[in-house]
């Protein structure tokens, strides 16, 4: 049975700030469903749920190197959903309040990535596949090449980063990175780990990595450009043969309105009176107007620039000018939690806006609305338009990334189509196509039917995660063939390893 390992900074149920959280709760069980033994590592955070912890059993612990200072590094475990967790344990760098956004983040993550290599010795369960997602683990390719390689141990273990946001980097001074992995000079040349004068844990997984993915087929295309690309377009396409999009599924047991607890009313596709049923009681909770006949159009997500606010802010009173009421759940930058708490009280009985992180409303948002709102500036997947899909709830996306490759927008002449959509990032083209969308539902056979087809979108994670399989398994093949042809310095050159083959 071959093993997988999955490192990562969040992971459902655990810790949660978006999509990478859902990802790591939900791939593993559906890759463990294909048949091997996928465990998860993260970090044990102060705010995971006491009962999670509860749970948790203590294993062993050791002391890990950071710098000149020695660490102690518990490691608990946990199984949760059939998938075995492991939790990296140390007080000091994560029994904080929240997760990022530290001064010591660079230190916290840099303690991270060795304490996943020292750990699994001690943890008894050494990988076919290490796959690490998100800059958090981005040095721990970079750290197995350099350091661990030459131990038997580490020897056969074959590496796969995932790209969930080229945004966000970690990128630290040369001085410190040094510092926290023992790296010397020839580590921090423009090939390698510098980065505009710094260093960058997440340039560290894209030049170490045997394979590279990001969450959607469209968005693996966009990085090579430089306007998606982050100032790293350069190197993935450097890197083009060994980078593949797969697309992000959805757990289909977590999102389910046939038993969802968080509703007020279950509903299913034939028969979605509870649907309606929801939007009342959600216009109640959140003190709206209570009308089940008013279009909703729901708003979930992370206030960040990425998803679209500064179009929304442009033309926010064009769309309030409409009968609709406009829901926001999300935190994030200050000015637009300030923009959306301004509409709600401009606009009473017409918007809410929920400033906080809130699951159980988040589930409610998702089955009430008619309408889910994603006008992104970019979007490696996206998970929220295929979670309303799940809900009936129809999409109203921007033409990039993950949303061009799951939202068809609905085209009158041929019937298809699963939500609406608009190409350039365009304030007056997105309130177009929302004013399209609120004309066509008002026609109620046509809206029963684009809701039925919405939910007959299979955005489950069967067949991502066959992909996932398919490519771990070509991997580990030309893994061995490497081992064997190269040696264990050529190895952990940059260079050489860009000379290997592609898998086909
Ligand atoms: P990203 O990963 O960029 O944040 P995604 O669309 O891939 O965006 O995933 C976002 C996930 O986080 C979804 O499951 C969404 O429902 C959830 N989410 C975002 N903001 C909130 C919030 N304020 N409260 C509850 N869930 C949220």
């Amino acid at each position: 049975m071959r093993k997988i390992l999955m490192a990562a900074s969040e992971a459902g149920p655990y810790a949660k700030t978006g999509g990478l959280a859902d990802v790591l709760g939900s791939l593993p069980v559906a890759l463990q469903k294909e048949g091997t033994d996928t465990r998860v590592i993260m970090p044990k955070y102060g705010t995971i749920a006491s009962e999670l912890k509860e749970k948790m059993v203590h294993l062993c612990y050791f002391y890990v190197n950071i710098g000149w200072r020695s660490q102690y590094c518990g490691i608990e475990m946990a199984e949760e959903g059939g998938i075995t967790y492991y939790f990296i344990d140390n007080e000091y760098y994560f029994n904080r309040e929240g997760y990022y956004g530290y001064q010591d983040d660079g230190e916290r993550f840099a303690f991270f990535c060795r304490s996943v290599l020292d750990a699994l010795p001690h943890i008894d369960f050494v990988p076919d596949i290490l796959h690490c997602h998100d800059w958090q683990t981005g040095m721990i390719p970079p750290l197995l090449e350099a350091q661990y390689r030459s131990l038997p141990l580490y020897r056969e273990i074959a590496t796969v980063f995932t790209i969930h946001n080229l945004r966000y980097q970690g990128i630290y001074g040369v001085s410190d990175m040094k510092d926290w992995f023992g790296l010397g000079d020839e580590y921090f040349t423009s090939d390698k780990l510098e980065f505009y004068g710094g260093a960058s844990f997440l340039k560290g997984g894209l030049t170490y990595s045997q394979i590279l993915t990001t969450v959607s087929e469209t968005y693996s295309e966009e990085v090579k450009y430089p306007f998606f690309g982050e100032q790293l377009d350069g190197l993935l396409k450097a890197r083009e043969k060994d980078l593949y999009g797969i697309l992000n599924g959805i757990d289909y047991d977590e999102y389910n309105p046939k038993n969802d607890p968080y509703l007020y009313y279950n509903f299913t596709k034939s028969n979605l009176n509870g649907k309606s049923a929801n939007k009342k009681a959600l216009q109640q909770e959140l003190n709206l107007m209570v009308d089940e006949s008013l279009p909703m159009i729901g708003f979930i997500s992370r206030l960040v620039d990425q998803k679209g606010l500064d179009l929304i802010a442009c033309v926010l009173d064009e769309i309030l000018a409409e009968q609709v009421q406009l829901v926001f759940l999300g935190a994030g930058s200050e000015n637009y939690e300030n923009m959306l708490r301004d509409a709600m009280y401009r606009y009473p009985g017409k918007v809410s806006a929920t400033i906080r992180f809130d699951n159980a409303l988040a589930h409610k948002i998702y089955a009430s609305s008619d309408f889910f709102l994603m006008p992104s500036l970019f979007e490696p997947c996206g998970l929220g338009q295929l979670i309303s899909l799940r809900y009936g709830t129809l999409p109203i996306v921007r033409e990039t990334g993950g949303l061009k490759d799951t939202i068809l927008s609905y085209n009158e002449e041929t019937g298809e189509g699963n939500g609406f959509s608009f190409t350039n990032y365009n304030a007056h083209d997105m309130l177009f196509t929302i004013k399209r969308a609120l004309k066509l539902y008002s026609k109620k056979t046509l809206r029963a039917k684009l809701r039925k087809s919405a939910m007959s979108c299979d955005y489950s994670w069967r067949s991502s995660a066959k992909k996932y399989i398919k490519l771990y398994e070509k991997l580990i093949i030309r893994n061995k063939s490497e081992r064997a042809e190269f040696s264990y310095e050529e190895r952990s050159n940059p260079a050489v390893i860009s000379l290997i083959p592609a898998i086909e």
